[in-house]
């Protein structure tokens, strides 16, 4: 019998709901609307792989402008396509000028993997479940020769808090200890790559409403009865893409951090898989999937993608109207049976 796959999004889901992971790995439900942050990362991810592909210069760039571009089809009509499309441009503009060139070589771009989920304490092979993943890159330091994770993130924000959690970030260390166990190479850590998605905004300018709305506060607060003040028209594409343009110029929109992940981490990762497969069995077995409250709205002000289905009871019309069946993993390829290393 073939064993189910856990990545590490469905250990996460897990771990942050149990109702969440049911929902997505069991009954397959995904919301009809796509989230938009998550599309402009997805996309942003698609850049990146290309960008560090193969084919010669002109080649990707051309391949790069094709991708945002069709990701983004009514990017000239869709105002929130539209400012995505123009931030997508620029963080990859600003990308290549501050990034010239490269201390490593890349060695594999998506590689994935499959591993035998490992009970830590016997050494034993789970019989339910195997670890499988994708890792953004894997790449070789020019100096030393050793291997690392090459893994892209967009950030609204690269705070202090954010570079002070990166050590404990359970996706990277997952995927160190996950492919440096695949191809039986020692894997030395992480490279986190990180871009801002700039907040700036195209201004819409003002209807004829608002300007006499705001000339006539002017006026009323003006010694001579009088205001020079014009209508603010709406900004134009080319005076946008020259404001993101200047933005990324800002070298704190990018951040590059180096982790060094130790055995004691690989081990940490492993057993901590290994527990939380114990979870999901119990899980499985009494059919009790506990929703955690908490997690709704833990990321931001956005609730979380199965909060109207929850908040309704699980109402058929709920489920009908705003959720569509996907296969769990999407992600995920037919891997060949042999690493490819
Ligand atoms: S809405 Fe809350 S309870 Fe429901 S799946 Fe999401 S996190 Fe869990």
């Amino acid at each position: 019998m073939s064993k189910t796959i856990l990545t590490y999004s469905a250990l996460r889901l897990f771990q942050n709901c149990r109702r969440k992971y049911h929902l997505r790995h069991y009954e397959y439900l995904v919301p009809l609307k796509a989230d938009e942050v998550l599309y402009l990362g997805s996309v942003w991810h698609s850049v990146m792989e290309l960008w560090y592909g193969e084919g010669d210069l002109d080649a990707k760039l051309l391949a790069i402008r094709n991708l945002i571009d069709k990701s983004f089809p009514d990017h000239n009509s869709d105002p929130s396509q539209k400012r995505d499309w123009h931030l997508c441009h620029a963080m990859f503009d600003g990308y290549r000028a501050r990034y010239p060139k490269e201390d490593f070589v890349v060695v594999g771009i998506e590689q994935e993997f499959s591993i035998p989920i490992i009970n830590p304490l016997t050494g034993r092979s789970s019989r339910t479940f195997e670890l499988r993943g994708k890792v953004d890159g894997l790449v070789q330091m020019r100096d030393l020769g050793e291997l690392f994770l090459l893994e892209h993130k967009s950030a609204a924000q690269i705070t202090g808090d954010y570079i002070e959690r990166l050590p404990s970030d359970f996706q990277i260390n997952l995927y160190s200890m996950a492919l440096s166990r695949f191809m039986k190479q020692k894997i030395s850590g992480v490279i986190y790559n990180v871009t801002r998605k700039a907040s700036l905004k195209q201004s819409e300018g003002e209807t004829e409403e608002q300007f006499e709305v705001r000339r006539a506060e002017l006026i009323k607060k003006s010694k001579t009865g009088k205001s020079s003040a014009k209508r603010k028209l709406p900004e134009s594409n080319e005076a946008f893409r020259e404001r993101l343009k200047e933005k990324y110029y800002d070298p704190e929109m990018f951040y590059r951090e180096i982790l060094y992940l130790s055995d004691e981490d690989a081990l940490r990762t492993s057993t901590e898989i290994w527990d939380i497969t114990k979870l999901i069995l119990t899980a499985r077995r009494e059919n009790c999937w506990i929703p955690n409250w908490e997690a709704c709205f833990k990321f931001g002000s956005k609730p979380c993608m199965y909060w109207p289905l929850c908040r309704s009871n699980n109402n058929p019309n709920v489920r009908d109207n705003f959720y569509k069946i996907a296969p769990p993993n999407e992600e995920l390829v037919e891997l060949e049976p042999e690493p490819i290393f």
